[in-house]
């Protein structure tokens, strides 16, 4: 039964709370059906039981490349080019060192005005600790293409804009920065779950993702890392840790890496969530991308009209058009932090992004189009009738 297409949505996959309609999938998606019990097994039998043995008998140290290798259908990647650990921002430094180490001659590390801050953090950090004179180059995202010039080492773009949806061609971008011999690294943050992406027809040579939003892995789940199988044997990783190396348990004083993705490993992996994350991938058994693709066009599509026709103070900042979108939709709203708390009091959940942005995650495992319409429904009357204007709505919290 397990390979069998099955018909979206899937939400007798998820623990979802009663009434409530859960738009935030794109930041972290919801508990899937299975998870406690494996982690209560884990824990208790594994851990508990076995204690160090465990680490051979239930396969604890070759987690990351099983947990690899089922994110690899999703993502179009072939078997054993993706590893897992680490959060997302160390994932990106990983691939980025290893990117500039692989174009010495080139200085300039091209980016988009559209990426998530860490990334661009990180490649600040990296500049400075190389001190060799790289400068990190931050164009808007509709120039990345002309902007890929000899000068560039890597493009290091985010696929789907966190705040807007906006999506990048990714043959299109790959092709351009192989074009003028720059090294190619997506971070595929809000695309892995959320959109088909063919890894080994883009012949990029890195990408990286998290995999607590659309994959469901929960808060701290691990970050996945992929390398282009050609290349792997001339990457030198900059976070030479014992596990990447070619024999962990020779305890060598000197550094080896292993021949394969395993050399993206850094030290022990997180056991207990990475058995969550193995566990809440089951949800994608039988689920076909091109088919969640026309879902979460269509959900966004009804989602959009909708919203248009009854809430008319709202405007639409994501692209229009499906093709170039992500499996998010954003509004802006002058009193858009404040609206948002409004709806997550009536179980709408979505989240809020500075400085006037409200974003709405579409995730076809778990919603369906009576949710998204109840959910503009909800936004209409807390709109009308000014119910985000409560004093209770405005003050901020920690996190968004
Ligand atoms: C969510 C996200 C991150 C978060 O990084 P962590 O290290 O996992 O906290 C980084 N980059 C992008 C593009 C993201 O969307």
């Amino acid at each position: 039964m397990k390979d069998q297409r099955v018909n979206l949505p899937v939400k007798d996959r998820f623990v979802l709370p009663e009434g409530m309609i859960y738009l935030d999938g794109n930041s972290l998606g919801p508990l899937p059906c299975g998870v406690e019990q494996a982690v209560s097994n884990a824990v208790t039998a594994q851990w508990g039981g076995h204690l160090i043995k465990a680490w051979n008998v239930d396969g604890w140290m070759n987690q990351p490349m099983r947990v690899g290798n089922k994110i690899s259908r999703l993502l179009g990647a072939a078997k054993d080019s993706i590893t897992m650990g680490d959060t997302l921002s160390v994932k990106v430094f990983q691939a980025l060192a290893s990117s500039l180490k692989l174009r010495p001659d080139r200085k300039v590390i091209l980016s988009d005005s559209g990426n998530f801050p860490s990334d661009l953090y990180m490649a600040q950090g990296l500049i400075q600790h190389l001190d060799q004179g790289h400068e990190l180059r931050i164009v808007p995202p509709e120039d990345v293409a002309a902007a890929l010039t000899d000068e560039v080492a890597v493009a290091m773009i985010t696929q789907v804009d966190y705040r807007t949806g906006r999506m990048h061609d990714m043959q299109h971008v790959t092709q351009a920065a192989h074009a003028c011999g720059a090294v190619m690294l997506w971070d595929l943050a809000h695309s892995a779950g959320a959109v088909p992406v063919d890894l080994t027809k883009s012949q990029c040579e890195f990408a990286v993702g998290c995999t607590y939003k659309y994959l469901n892995g929960g808060p701290g789940a691990p970050a996945f890392i992929y390398v282009r199988p050609d290349l792997i044997g001339q990457i030198s990783p900059a976070l030479s840790g014992w596990l990447g190396h070619d024999a962990p348990f020779a305890f060598e004083s000197n550094y080896r890496p292993a021949p394969d993705i395993e050399r993206m490993r850094v030290g022990t992996p997180p056991v207990l969530q990475l058995t969550t994350l193995e566990t809440a991938l089951d949800a994608w058994d039988g689920v076909d991308m091109q088919d969640l693709r026309k879902a979460s066009l269509h959900l966004s599509d009804v989602f959009i009209s909708q919203v248009e026709a009854k809430c008319p103070s709202l405007t639409l900042i994501s692209p229009r058009n499906g093709a170039e979108r992500g499996s998010q939709v954003s509004f802006a709203f002058d009193h858009g932090y404040a609206m948002v708390q409004a709806l997550i009091a009536r179980d709408v959940i979505g989240d809020f992004r500075a400085p006037n942005v409200m974003r709405f995650g579409f995730t076809p495992l778990y919603l369906d189009e009576t949710d998204v319409r109840r959910a503009v429904d909800i936004l209409a009357d807390v709109l009308d009738n000014r119910l985000w204007d409560r004093p209770e709505f405005q003050s901020v919290n920690h996190v968004t």
